[in-house]
């Protein structure tokens, strides 16, 4: 039986076809991910970064079809994002997805006694004021559409203490309330916004403790034997397509009831015991 005003998507792979979408930190990393998967799934895209080259390279690398383009855009800057989102409207006619990618760690772990002040405000400034305008001008254009997705990038940080330094633990635990949020308001106007949460992974950010030369396939393997040793799921190693096929679900209409959620990627790591370990064996 088909339900009316649902697409069989599934099915599909042009999930995204005609879909017009802006993913900020879309110059490297998950959000390079998330860039490419939409495209191929028939999105058209924005790339908002402080990456001007790295962006351009992305836009090039996705064809000459104008499809694709880069804005040069601080998150922290409320002109900045205000001018991304009109961009993408100038381009594409319309606005149907925001991905609130962009995000830093902002330091290694430190004692909160020798916390900088300004590196917490940074943290806080990029990881969360960044998402607070990225939502706020998203729905400028969604609401008299009446439709849109918010998907916003947080982490296993989110739910869990002791992975992360207290800025971006923090920051990351504001995302799922902030989502929560900002869903109760714009519910009513039919459009649903959703985080993702997940574990670790080799990007520049996952990398950040090595210089560039150093992170090469010997130190991917390095990340994720690390990080293996402590998850949940064993055998599996959480890559950047992960998270990307996580975010792509909950902006396509697969996802088309579900808002307020954060969607952990995780396998498991947040919500079981690290302690006792009464299943291992
Ligand atoms: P990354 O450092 O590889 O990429 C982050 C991107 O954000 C970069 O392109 C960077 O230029 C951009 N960016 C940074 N500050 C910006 C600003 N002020 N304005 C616009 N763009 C800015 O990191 P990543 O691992 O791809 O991280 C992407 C998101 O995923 C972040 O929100 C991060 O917190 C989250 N995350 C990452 C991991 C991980 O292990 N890598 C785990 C959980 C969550």
């Amino acid at each position: 039986m088909e339900v009316k005003g649902s697409s069989d998507s599934s099915l599909s792979n042009q999930r995204l076809l005609g879909r017009v979408a802006l993913v900020t930190g879309g110059a490297s990393g998950i959000g390079e991910g998330i860039v490419r998967l939409f495209h191929k799934h028939g999105a058209k895209v924005c790339i908002a970064d402080i990456q001007d080259e790295l962006g351009q390279r992305v836009c090039e690398s996705l064809g000459d079809d104008q499809s694709a383009y880069f804005i040069h855009c601080d998150v922290t800057a409320e002109a900045d994002i205000s001018q991304a989102v009109d961009f993408a409207v100038q381009k594409f006619g319309t606005l149907d997805i925001l991905v609130n990618n962009a995000g830093l760690v902002g330091t290694t772990y430190t004692d909160i006694r020798d916390c900088d002040l300004s590196v917490f405000d940074n943290v806080l400034d990029v990881n969360v004021k960044g998402v607070f305008l990225g939502m706020k001008h998203a729905a400028r254009i969604m609401i008299p559409l009446k439709k849109g997705s918010i998907v916003s990038m947080s982490s296993a940080a989110s739910v869990i203490a002791g992975l992360a330094p207290h800025a971006y633990t923090a920051s990351k635990h504001a995302i799922p309330g902030l989502t929560k949020n900002v869903a109760a308001e714009l519910g009513q106007h039919g459009i649903r916004v959703n985080c993702v949460s997940p574990y670790a992974v080799a990007t520049g950010m996952g990398l950040s403790h090595l210089s560039e030369d150093q992170r090469n396939d010997d130190a991917i393997a390095d990340f994720h034997a690390y990080f293996g040793k402590f998850a949940n799921l064993q055998g599996v190693d959480l890559l950047v397509q992960d998270v990307a096929n996580a975010v792509l679900f909950l902006a396509s209409d697969e996802a088309r009831y579900i808002s307020g959620h954060n969607l952990m990627v995780d396998g498991g790591f947040s919500c079981v015991n690290h302690s006792l370990k009464v299943f291992r064996s």
